[in-house]
């Protein structure tokens, strides 16, 4: 029985037009800036994010942190909300690489209000933390996939800009809220100082994420990504597979989402699981059932469904991406009957 993996949308491999591109790719030494792929990829992640510069790191965790580290010095403050990816999923990187200290924001599904915002900034006082940013995720990984209304952001931010603090985007699945709000990515980029983005989560690229910003922004993140041992060679290999991940696998995210919703209506028909197919955004689904979240992972798993826990004590988190079609959501969803069964 072929496992149906839906842990993540990392675990996609490249396609065949896309190995085609990675073994067709110019390259040349990246640390010396003499890559042509790298360059290209840079311009078009800048272009099309609406910002300065960008620049290519081989994670999403690295992009991140490479900006949290070109805003803030030891000692400052990184607002960010409670389930943040930064805070949760990072190793502890905030503290352990920068001095910085994150101090959590309560959100709804990831999201933050400007009145939490405003709230949380310190005042300039020497007992205190420098507040120096404000980190936000879109779309919102442990709040479900959720999506920034743009409007919500923009008063986010500008509650942010008034107190004088950086504003830094966690954009991993940027194109996923492109895709279903149906407004470029640009949209909420613009409104930052950094945004980062992955190519290897449900853009299907092996390896790759970019961070683009203000241009000084982005050249102190070069020299923190080289610090950090970040600096490739001839990485116009990896950059030519986000390059075929932008101009063929944005569009195409549609399908995923599709997928999730018809998984989710699914689900809900199924007893023992509940879930709120209308909270659906993108493309995870987030089912609660009546056992603990990880005897059901290995339950599921036992049955040819791959899943992860979701941070809930009985939430599962099912993501879909390219490797998933439409029948393979209906074999698993028969796989999650049975199990139950
Ligand atoms: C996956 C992810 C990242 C980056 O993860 P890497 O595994 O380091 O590429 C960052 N933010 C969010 C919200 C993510 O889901």
């Amino acid at each position: 029985m072929k496992p149906i993996d839906f842990r993540s949308d990392t675990v996609t491999k490249p396609t065949a037009g896309m190995r085609r591109a990675i073994a067709e790719a110019e390259v040349g030494d990246d640390v010396y800036g003499e890559d042509p792929t790298v360059l290209r990829l840079e311009a078009r992640v800048a272009e099309r994010l609406g910002l300065e510069a960008a620049l290519f790191v081989p994670s999403g965790t690295q992009a991140n942190q490479v900006a949290i580290g070109a805003h803030c010095r030891a000692g400052d403050e990184v607002l960010t909300e409670a389930g943040s990816h930064i805070l949760h999923y990072e190793g502890g990187a905030v503290p352990a690489l920068w001095g910085v200290q994150p101090q959590p924001l309560p959100g709804e599904r990831g999201l933050l209000k400007p009145e939490d915002v405003a709230a949380a900034v310190r005042e300039d006082n020497m007992h205190n933390p420098r507040t120096r940013l404000l980190s936000l995720e879109n779309t919102h990984n442990r709040g479900g996939g959720s999506v920034w209304p743009v409007e919500r952001f923009r008063a986010v931010v500008d509650v942010a800009r008034k107190a004088g603090l950086a504003v830094h985007l966690d954009g991993a699945r940027l194109f996923n809220a492109e895709v279903a709000a149906g407004v470029p990515a640009s949209t909420w980029a613009r409104l930052t100082d950094t945004t980062s983005v992955c190519f290897s989560k449900g853009l299907g690229a092996p390896v790759g994420s970019a961070l683009a910003g203000r241009a000084d922004l982005i050249k102190e993140a070069r020299r923190l990504r080289k610090r950090l041992g970040g600096g490739m060679r001839q990485a116009g290999i990896l950059a030519a597979a986000a390059l075929y991940a932008l101009d063929h696998h944005v569009e195409r995210l549609a399908e995923d989402h599709a997928n999730a919703r018809r998984l989710a209506a699914a689900l809900a028909e199924v007893p023992g699981v509940k879930v709120d197919a209308a909270r659906v955004e993108t493309n995870m689904v987030f089912a609660e059932f009546d056992r603990p979240a990880l005897e059901m992972v290995t339950l599921l798993g036992g049955h040819g469904v791959l899943t992860n826990p979701a941070g809930g004590p009985r939430t599962v988190r099912l993501v879909t991406h390219l490797d998933l079609s439409a029948a393979d959501i209906d074999e698993s969803v028969a796989r999650i009957r049975r199990a139950l069964a």
